[in-house]
C-alpha cells in the first residue's frame, strides 16, 4: 500500500518559541493517524511570518508524496494573522465549497467561526487547507472534510478508476475493489491480518505514530496514583528526632553559667547511654561523645578541640580539664526534635525513590512497604531457553526476561512475576488472563510484528483489550504495542533484546513512574545535549535512537555511537550512557556529522564513561 504524506503546519507565534505548546499540530497528526491507514505526517511549527509559511508551504507542495497540507493557526483577524494571504498566492485553484463545508459545520458549534479566514485550495497536485488555531476548531474542522479527503485526492491525482468507484459507491452501484493506491480509510483495526486485509498488502495495518504521540497516549491512558502521594503526604512521625538532647561534638558537657578555665570531670557519657541526672556544679563537666544525652543540668558542650587536659586520676581517667572558650548556653547540642519533631509530616514533599522513602520511614521506626505498581514480565518465542539450559539447534537464550528485570530494579521498581511463552496463541491467552489479573503492568516481549506466530494482538483483542497504538515512528522499536483494559496496561515490546531495551525507557518506565506518581515532567529519561564524535551517520527514514557512551572534554559532554546499531546486537548497551536522538533522514540532511549537537536521553545514574 503507498503511503500518502500528509503536512502539517502550526503556525503561532508562542508555539515557535515553545514548540511544546503546539497542541493542535499534535492533535491533526493524531487525527491522521487515527482516520487514515497508510498516512505519513511531516510537520512543522512556524511564526506568524507570511514570507517564511509561504517557503514552507512551496517546499512541501513541490514534493510528490505530500497530498495534503493542512496549516493550523494564524487565520483570524489580529495584525500578524497571515496564514491565508501566504496561501492564497500559492494556490492552483480555489475550492470554495471545501472551505464553505468547513465554515458550516463550525458555524454549528461556535458563531466566533465566523472569525476564520481560512482558505482552502489546490497546489499542484497538493490539497491545501487553512485550519483556525486552536485543538477544538482543528477537531471540528478535520471531522468536517475526513470523509471528503480520499475522493479529493483521487480527483487532484486524475485517478479516473477510484473515482469511478466513489461515484458508483455514492450511487450505491459498486461493482469491484479497486487495486490502486489511495487514501484507505481506517475504520477498524484487524491486528492479525496485514494492511487491507488482504493477501496483496503486506503492510501493518497500525498507523506509524511518532514517538512523542505515542508516549502522550501512554501517558493520557494510563490512571496516575494520587494515594501514595497522599499517603506520604499524611504520615506522621511518632517520634521526636533526636528524641533527648543529643550532643553534637565529642567534647565536655557543663553548664553554661560557670566560666571557662579548670573544671573537673566527674562521669563520661557514651552514645547510648541513658540521660544523666546527677547534680551538677559550675565548675564540673561530663566527658561526652559526639550522640550522647547531655546531662539533665548541663547546658552546652564545649569541644574537645578547644579544651586542654590537666591531669588523669590513678586508673587512667580524665579528672581535670582546662575550658579554653566562654561556655555558651545551647552551643553544640541538637535540642529535642530539632531534626524532626513528633507529629511533623515524614516528608516535606513527595520523593518517589526507595532509598529516600525506606530511610526516612527508618528513622522514624515505621516499617512499610513501599507501594509501588505491580509489574509482570513475559518473554515470548518458542525459539527460547533460560540461561541456565544447555544450548540446543535452532534456539537462542533468552535475554529479555533477565534484562527487564533487571530495569525495573534499577528504576527503583521489582518485577511480580516473570513468564517465558511459546509462540502459542491460546497459551499466551491463558498466562496473560492470568497475569493481568494480578498486576497493574504487563511488559512483554516478542510476537508483536508481522510473523505469522506473532499473536499478541490477536490475544489483546480476544483478551478485549484497547490497542491504542501498534507501530511507532522510530528505529528500533517499530512494532512497539500498546494496550489497556481499565486500569491494567499491556507494553507490547519488539523482541529483539535491543528493541526492548530502547522501548523499555522510552514508553514502559515513563507509564511506570506516571502510575507511581511522578510529575509529568520527570517521567521520561532525562534529556541532555551532546556533541556527536562520530562523523557521516547515514540517518534512517525514521528517527533512530543510538546506544552511545558519553565523553566528557574539559567540562562538554561529547557521545560516541557503540558499534553495529542492529536491534539483535545486545553488545550495543555496553557501555551505552545515552540513546542519542537522530532525526529520520530528509533530502537535505541524510547524514549526521561530528560536532553537530544532538539530544540524548540519559540511561544511567553514572552517565559519563570517559573524562579528557
Ligand atoms: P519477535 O519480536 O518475536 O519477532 O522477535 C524478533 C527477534 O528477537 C527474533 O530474532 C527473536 O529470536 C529475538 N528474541 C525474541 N525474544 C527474545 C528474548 N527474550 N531474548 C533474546 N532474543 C529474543
Ligand atoms: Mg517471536
Amino acid at each position: 500500500m503507498e503511503s500518502i504524506t500528509f503536512g502539517v503546519l502550526t503556525i503561532s507565534d508562542t508555539c515557535y518559541h515553545e514548540p511544546a505548546k503546539d497542541r493542535s499540530g499534535r492533535r491533526l497528526m493524531a487525527l491522521i493517524g487515527e482516520s487514515f491507514d497508510n498516512s505519513q505526517v511531516i510537520a512543522a511549527v512556524l511564526p506568524d511570518e507570511r514570507d517564511l509559511i509561504q517557503r514552507e508551504l512551496r517546499k512541501w507542495i513541490d514534493r510528490d508524496d505530500v497530498r495534503v497540507i493542512i496549516t493550523t493557526g494564524g487565520t483570524g483577524f489580529a495584525p500578524r494573522d497571515v496564514t491565508p494571504e501566504a496561501t492564497k498566492p500559492l494556490l492552483d485553484k480555489d475550492c470554495n465549497q471545501l472551505t464553505l463545508a468547513i465554515a458550516l459545520t463550525s458555524l454549528k458549534k461556535t458563531k466566533f467561526a465566523a472569525l476564520s479566514r481560512g482558505v482552502c485550495g489546490i497546489a499542484g497536485n497538493t490539497l491545501v487547507l487553512n485550519f483556525p488555531g486552536s485543538e477544538k476548531a482543528v477537531v471540528e474542522c478535520f471531522e468536517a472534510v475526513r470523509e471528503l479527503l480520499p475522493h479529493a485526492l483521487h480527483l487532484i491525482g486524475n485517478n479516473v478508476e477510484l473515482v469511478a468507484r466513489t461515484h458508483a459507491e455514492v450511487q450505491g452501484t459498486a461493482q469491484s475493489e479497486a487495486a490502486v493506491p489511495s487514501l484507505v480509510k481506517r475504520d477498524h483495526v484487524c491486528p492479525h491480518k496485514t494492511g487491507a486485509g488482504d493477501d496483496v498488502d503486506r503492510n501493518s495495518p497500525f498507523p506509524m505514530v511518532p514517538v512523542h504521540q505515542a508516549l502522550d497516549t501512554i501517558l493520557t491512558v494510563v490512571q496516575r496514583n494520587n494515594e501514595s502521594n497522599q499517603e506520604m503526604d499524611q504520615l506522621r512521625s511518632p517520634v521526636n528526632i533526636p528524641p533527648f538532647r543529643a550532643s553534637i561534638k565529642d567534647g565536655y558537657a557543663m553548664k553554661s553559667t560557670g566560666f571557662s578555665g579548670t573544671k573537673r570531670v566527674v562521669d563520661c557519657i557514651a552514645a547510648g547511654d541513658k540521660v544523666n541526672e546527677h547534680p551538677l556544679q559550675e565548675d564540673e563537666c561530663f566527658k561526652i561523645n559526639t550522640g550522647a544525652p547531655v546531662p539533665t543540668h548541663a547546658d552546652c558542650v564545649v569541644q574537645v578541640e578547644d579544651t586542654r587536659l590537666l591531669q588523669r586520676d590513678k586508673y587512667g581517667e580524665e579528672s581535670l580539664v582546662d575550658i579554653l572558650v566562654e561556655p555558651k548556653a545551647g552551643l553544640d547540642i541538637r535540642p529535642i526534635g530539632h531534626d524532626m519533631r513528633k507529629g511533623d509530616k515524614v516528608f516535606p514533599a513527595a520523593d518517589y525513590s526507595p532509598v529516600v522513602y525506606k530511610s526516612l520511614l527508618a528513622s522514624v521506626g515505621i516499617k512499610q512497604r513501599q507501594r509501588k505498581p505491580k509489574v509482570g514480565i513475559i518473554s515470548t518465542g518458542s525459539e527460547l531457553l533460560a540461561p541456565h539450559q544447555p544450548a540446543v539447534a535452532g534456539k537462542i537464550y533468552d535475554s529479555n526476561t533477565t534484562m527487564l528485570e533487571e530495569l525495573l530494579l534499577y528504576f527503583g521498581f521489582d518485577c511480580r512475576q516473570k513468564l517465558v511463552l511459546g509462540d502459542d496463541l491460546a497459551g499466551i491467552k491463558m498466562s496473560l488472563s492470568a497475569l493481568i489479573d494480578t498486576v497493574d503492568f504487563v511488559i512483554c516481549t516478542g510476537g508483536v510484528s508481522m510473523g505469522d506466530k506473532d499473536y499478541i494482538k490477536p490475544v489483546l483483542e480476544e483478551l478485549n483489550f484497547k490497542l491504542h497504538f501498534g507501530r511507532v515512528n522510530m528505529k528500533p522499536g517499530k512494532p512497539m504495542t500498546f494496550a489497556s483494559r481499565g486500569n491494567k496496561y499491556f507494553f507490547g515490546l519488539p523482541g529483539n533484546p535491543v528493541s526492548a531495551f530502547v522501548t523499555f525507557h522510552l514508553f514502559a518506565l515513563p507509564a511506570i513512574r506516571w502510575a507511581d506518581g511522578w510529575e509529568r515532567a520527570k517521567c521520561p529519561l532525562p534529556i541532555i545535549n551532546i556533541s556527536l564524535l562520530n562523523d557521516a551517520i547515514d540517518l534512517d527514514s525514521r528517527p533512530e535512537y543510538m546506544r552511545a557512551s558519553v565523553t566528557s572534554i574539559n567540562g562538554k559532554l561529547h557521545a560516541s555511537v557503540n558499534g553495529d546499531q542492529i536491534s539483535s546486537r545486545l553488545q550495543s548497551i555496553v557501555g551505552a550512557d545515552v540513546l542519542i536522538h537522530l532525526p529520520g533522514r530528509t533530502a537535505e540532511k541524510p547524514q549526521a556529522h561530528a560536532g553537530e549537537i544532538y539530544s540524548a536521553s540519559v540511561l544511567r545514574y553514572d552517565f559519563i564513561s570517559r573524562y579528557e
